[in-house]
Parts: structure tokens; sequence; C-alpha cells
């Protein structure tokens, strides 16, 4: 086995649907104005498929991995069925050997039949649902019919946690700066789910225009009041909330583990449903001209994973999205937070050279976790 070109790349998020079974209102793939879903095969294909694994296996010979993640997403991933399902996850397995994958699933829900569930249990897959509270806050997840969905999602997640594995890995919650922080918490945390994340809206600057200041507060408000009440809750302490852990974990370390705080590497790459190589998903919220800073314009087909990681890194670097912007120079928490998550750093005018549209917000944030950790125990 050859080994040791280095890399940091160890996650695939591979778009097992370009179509999803609902329309909520702030998604990034369908309501943000990048059409080029709609261009792609509606479903991966089982060459697809084959030629990742083979990608992934010739990865382990060059760089030594052993291991990697592959996250099963979409559109909604389950689209692909049953049946569909157990072979495409078998096939992408047995050609990426011998690196072993390591499956997880970012899922609506709507589609966690016993018969699924069954299959995800036997390929040891990791399941993120995603929920944004209780039903009076989940008001923006309706399906193609503009029905609710929260019923059958709760259902669902109450199926995964009967299970005797560890199938049930969390859920995913895109937060509502008009919801009632406490409220939205409970009703998550009520779900006994291993991990919770929470998701700032994905917008532009030229999304949040002169609304951007006073969003950013709100977001600051929102965030510091769920932490305090998370905090508070010795019976929610065993829940990770990963921002929160993360801030806490940054302002005393200046080392935050994901790139919600710090600068941007490639630890991860898309895969479209065509095979086309991907930077970063949730840059489509910039619209029709987000092709220009995340599509690698290769796919599986003619080019390896570390090639592609390479010309990721030439994207990342071109449109400075590697670098501090310039307004946070003086920041204290420039060494953490690096201006933020990407898509949020991102204007017409400037591409990735603005502070987060979330600034104040994020700094609220690392405020008060530096003030917790700095507190006696
Ligand atoms: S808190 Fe604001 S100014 Fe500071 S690094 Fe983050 S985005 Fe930049």
């Amino acid at each position: 086995m050859r080994s040791g070109r280095k890399t940091v790349l160890d996650t695939i998020i591979l778009k097992f649907a370009s179509r999803c079974n609902l329309a909520c209102d702030y998604c990034y793939e369908y309501a943000a104005g990048d059409a080029s879903w709609r261009a792609k095969p509606k479903l991966a294909s089982p060459d697809v498929f084959r030629r990742l694994g083979t990608r992934i296996s010739e990865f382990g010979e060059e760089t030594g991995s052993r291991q990697i993640n592959v996250v099963m997403h979409g559109g909604e991933p389950l689209l692909v069925g049953v049946k569909r399902l157990d072979r495409l996850l078998s096939c992408l397995r047995e050609a990426a050997r011998p690196v072993e994958i390591k499956y997880s699933l970012q899922t609506n829900g709507t589609l966690l039949s016993p018969a699924i569930c069954d299959i995800l249990e036997a390929h040891d897959v990791c399941v993120g649902v995603s929920l944004d509270g209780g039903p009076e806050h989940n008001v923006f997840r309706k399906d193609l019919k503009g029905r609710e969905t929260w019923e059958r999602v709760s259902r669902a997640i109450h199926r995964l946690k009967a299970r005797a594995t560890n199938l049930f890995g969390g859920l995913l919650c895109v937060v509502d700066f008009d919801t009632d922080p406490e409220a939205v918490i409970t009703a998550l945390c009520d779900f006994d789910p291993p991990a919770l994340d929470l998701l700032h809206p994905f917008i532009t600057h030229d999304m949040a225009g002169a609304r951007r200041k006073e969003l950013a507060l709100r977001y600051g408000r929102w965030m510091n009041e769920a932490m305090r009440f998370w905090l508070s809750r010795p019976d929610f302490a065993h829940i990770s909330i990963r921002v929160f852990e993360d801030a806490l974990q940054a302002a005393v370390s200046a080392y935050p583990r994901t790139d919600w705080f710090g600068r941007r590497s490639v630890s991860l790459l898309i895969v479209e449903t065509d095979g086309s190589y991907d930077l970063l998903d949730q840059l489509k919220v910039i619209g029709q001209s987000s092709a220009g800073v995340r599509n690698l314009k290769k796919t599986v087909f003619d080019c390896s994973l570390l090639e592609a990681e390479r010309i990721a890194w030439g994207l990342l670097r071109d449109a400075k999205g590697d670098v501090l912007p310039s307004d946070c120079a003086d920041c204290r928490w420039r060494e953490i937070c690096a201006g933020g998550h990407l898509p949020a750093r991102y204007s017409l005018a400037r591409g990735f050279d603005n502070k987060s549209v979330y600034c104040e917000g994020i700094g609220a944030l690392l405020d008060l976790a530096q003030e917790v950790m700095r507190a006696p125990q």
C-alpha cells in the first residue's frame, strides 16, 4: 500500500437524491435561486456509487486513510426507496474496500418506514433528523402539498429510538429568531437526542441587506438565551448541543472543532447525483452565480478525491474564503470565528471578504462562553 499523501479530507456528502418531498421555506437548495438541481438526475445511479467507491479505495491507497465518512444527503436521500437503498449502500461499501465507510444520514424523517429502518440498522447508519422544535415551531417544514410534517417526523424519531442499536444520531434545527429559545430547546430535548445541531438560517449579505445588524443581534440574543437555558438544566447535560460545546471549548482553547467558528478547510466534499464534485452545498444560497465558487467542474468519473481536494483548495483560495475578512482584522474573536461560516460571509460586491452576517451574535455567544468557562465552578 502506498501512503503518505497529505490530506484533511475525511468526509463525503453524497447526494442520493436531487429532489425532496418537502418544500421548506428556508431551503438553500430549492428556495434560494440556484436551480442547478433541475438539471441533475433525480437519483444517483449505481455507476456513481461504484465509481465513488473506487475513488475512495484509491484515496486510501494514496493517503493511508483507513476510514471515510459518507453522509447520505439530498434533497431527501430516502427517496431512493427500500430496495435501491440496500443495494447502493452495499455497492459503495464493496467498491471502497479496503477503506471502511462510516455511514450517516441526514433526513427530513418523513420516509423513515420500519423497512427503511431495517436497512439503515443493517448498514450501521447513524441517522440525523431535521426538526425545528415542537409542532408550533416546525411551521416552515411543510410537504409539497403544504401539509405540516411534525406528527410524521415525531413518529419516525420514536421508531428510530425503539431500535436496540444507536440508529438515532440526533436532531438538526434551523433556528427561527421569532421563537422562544427555552420552548424550542425543551421540545427538541424531549426527544432525548444524543446530539443537537442548531443552525442559523443560511443567508448572504445581499439577502440580509439593511437588516443585517438587527438579524445578528437577534441571533445572539436567541443563542445566548438557549445556551443559558441548556446549561441550567442538568437533565439536558448529556445532550450534546454542538455549537455550544464548540463555543465553550473555543473560548478557552481558541481551537474550534467545526467550521461554524474557525477558518474553513477542505475536510469534506460534496458529490452530486451526477457524480460532480462541489465545495460546499450551502453556498447555493448565493443563487445562480454560486456555481463559480462551489462547482469543481470535475466528477468522480474523471477526477480522484485527492485531485478534487486540491481543486477545492484552489477555489477557496481564489475566492479568499481561506483568509480572514478585512472587516475582522481588529476583532478579539478573530482567531476563533475567523469571519464565520462561509455562506454568511458572501456578498456579490466583495465575495467572501466580509465579516459574517451574524457577526455581533457570534461575538455575543463567544462572550457568554468565555464568561461561563471563567466562572468559578
Ligand atoms: S465576530 Fe465578527 S468581526 Fe469577529 S471574526 Fe467573527 S465575523 Fe469577524
